[in-house]
């Protein structure tokens, strides 16, 4: 067990007389200061320090210790367990053997211990105070049973104190079987701007200074924030110059915190309205089973879909609009929400995956962490914003041709050609459905908003399907998971619009966290769809996508490989300030499992077919 696990080649600090750091002009006087290395009252490791810690933080060490940890238990269990069965002359000959193994499993723990004492040294690595615990009872037990295997005859005294310290190195074996977590939670991709943030962190731990630590804390914010190249603060003079140059930038952030005051605002005011969703008409079966299952991951969407004669999407948005009350924020005719959504419905093609069950998915997975997994409750959020999450999820995918953004880019399609190579479906889907509402005001469910309201649910609609771009998935989740780890991190302030989009984005990949039955569905579905491009690419003499090629994509193996990369990192972010999310967290190593079995099965039907 180790106080950290990061990537220690970030340690070495290259100028190991100075540091030259800035220091936060809104929490001190702005000037640049030098202070010298031993000011900064902290230990730098040496090189074989380093290589000790990287060797010990690695994937190999980790699991030796949780294999170990492992056959502990089991020994344990098994001492425990002669000790009843067997007589006593039996037992000491099979006492004595499992002693000397308990023995060697400790000596190993200790050889543990020395090497983090050496590679962190004692005032780090006891940071963590249980570690002391761990050690004593660690030492303690190494004790009892280097006596046991000298003096076969105990006395019934120390018996009991022996059997005392088996509860407690059982005690231990829960704190060591932490360690699994610690790996579950190893990314398998990280970005310099992590690792960065992990240093940054680990560094503050070590200081003393606490003006530093505060200096630190304001890296942490600007790096998790993006914010490196953002102008200081307004100079009173010029304060009109330096708003237009951060107008790019700041008005993102400006009118999130204008945001929040109003909700906090609003949230004081809101009343509570008893749902009547008879007047909705939604087919009654369909009813039924949203009343029960609205926030249930495991709905299954399509028989949602084909109880309401094809109209899941309408019905299912009309049921949030009742049940969130969004009727009365948007000032708006039940009417309206359903032509408004059948516009929208209406616009998703036929496709074997991107179609409107998929965007049905897609808003009621949104529900299922907004209200299941308590997204409401810890973000704070307000009906506006539960709106503009459900919404999001609805219109995420509008007219999605069933082609990726590389294909558009690489055919030079029409949609490339217009939004310029950025985000070119991402870009096209909301920018066609507002276009909707405006085109029409039988359908638009934006007319009664006011001004300012109506741009900031615009903008929060936008930024919500703009993060669906897998472009961009690794560098914003790396910013997520900065912020999630941040001391001032604010689920229902400054970093709530960027936990809707992660929410939004999320659900948008969620399959392989849905019971297996219907994840398989929708894995066939969504291969169909690429195998298409791929013909279609073939055919054009463009390069083949990845995933796009029938004849060598191992349907198994490319649903391991998007668990491990994609969908387990992004929800281990979700776990990580959803905490009510733990249970389901697990449907993906099973889901995972289910698919390795199949691996072969996937590659025989591979060899089976040729290319024509
Ligand atoms: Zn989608």
């Amino acid at each position: 067990m180790l106080p950290s696990n990061s990537d220690s080649q970030q340690r070495s600090l290259e100028n190991p007389d100075k540091q030259t750091m800035r220091v936060d002009s809104t929490k001190r006087n702005d000037k640049l200061i030098e202070v010298p290395r031993k000011k900064l009252n902290m230990r730098l490791y040496s090189e074989s320090e380093q290589k000790f810690q990287d060797y010990v933080n690695s994937k190999i060490v980790t699991i030796s210790i949780i294999a170990l940890v492992g056959a502990y238990a089991i020994l344990i269990f098994v001492i425990v367990a002669l000790e009843e069965l067997l007589d006593e002359i039996q037992f000491n000959n099979i006492s004595s053997i499992l002693s000397w193994i308990e023995l060697g499993i400790l000596i190993v723990f200790i050889l543990e211990i020395f090497v983090g004492l050496y590679a962190w040294g004692i005032k780090k690595y006891y940071k963590d105070k249980w570690l002391i615990l761990d050690t004593l009872i660690i030492l303690l037990s190494l004790f009892f049973v280097i006596f046991e295997l000298a003096d076969q005859k105990t006395s019934n005294v120390i018996k009991v104190i022996q059997a005392v310290f088996r509860f407690l190195r059982i005690f231990l074996l829960i704190r060591k079987a932490q360690t699994f977590r610690r790996l579950a939670t190893i990314s398998t991709i990280s970005t310099p701007a992590e690792k960065i943030v992990r240093f940054l962190a680990e560094l503050k731990e070590v200081l003393e200074d606490e003006n530093m630590k505060l200096d630190i804390d304001y890296c942490i914010d600007k790096i998790g924030n993006n914010q490196l190249y953002q102008m200081g603060k307004l100079d009173e003079d010029n304060a009109e110059a330096m708003a237009w140059l951060n107008q790019s930038q700041q008005g993102r952030a400006d009118i999130k915190r204008i945001v929040t005051n109003e909700q906090q605002q609003q949230q004081v005011q809101q009343k509570k309205v008893i749902a009547n969703f008879q007047k909705l008409n939604i087919p009654k079966r369909l009813l039924d089973i949203l009343l029960k299952q609205h926030d249930d991951l495991y709905i299954d969407p399509f028989d949602c879909d084909k109880l309401s004669g094809g109209e899941g999407l309408v019905n299912l948005m009309l049921f949030f609009f009742e049940n969130y009350n969004l009727f009365d924020v948007f000032l708006i005719k039940p009417k309206v929400v359903r032509s408004y959504f059948e516009e929208v419905m209406k616009g998703y093609h036929d496709n074997p995956y991107h179609n409107k069950v998929h965007a049905q998915d897609v808003a009621q997975t949104c529900n299922f962490l907004l209200s299941k997994c308590k997204f409401i409750e810890i973000g704070q959020l307000d009906e506006q914003d539960i709106a503009c999450v459900l919404i999001a999820g609805a219109i995420h995918d509008y007219g999605h041709p069933g082609l990726t953004n590389a294909f558009l880019i690489n055919s030079r399609n029409e949609l490339a050609l217009t939004y310029n190579d950025q985000s070119v479906l991402e870009m096209f889907h909301p920018s066609q459905c507002f276009k909707i509402a405006w085109g029409n005001q039988k359908v638009n469910i934006f007319e009664n908003l006011q001004f300012q309201k109506y741009r900031r649910i615009r903008e929060s609609i936008i930024l919500m399907v703009l993060s669906t771009d897998m472009a961009h998935h690794a560098s914003e989740l790396a910013i997520t998971n900065s912020r999630i780890a941040a001391p001032d991190f604010e689920p229902n302030g400054k970093d709530k619009q960027r936990l809707m989009d992660l929410i939004v984005h999320s659900s948008d990949v969620s399959n392989p966290t849905k019971s297996f039955e219907i994840y398989k569905q929708w894995t066939e579905k969504v291969l169909t769809e690429f195998w298409l491009q791929g013909d279609k690419e073939r055919e054009l003499g463009l390069p083949i996508s990845y995933l796009c090629n029938r004849y060598t994509t191992n349907t198994a193996e490319a649903q391991v490989g998007f668990i491990d990369y994609v969908v387990k990192p992004t929800f281990a972010s979700i776990l990580g300030f959803l905490p009510a999310y733990e249970p389901f967290f697990q449907n993906l190593d099973k889901n995972k499992a289910k698919w390795q079995e199949l691996i072969e099965y996937y590659k025989q039907q591979l060899a089976s077919i040729q290319p024509k």
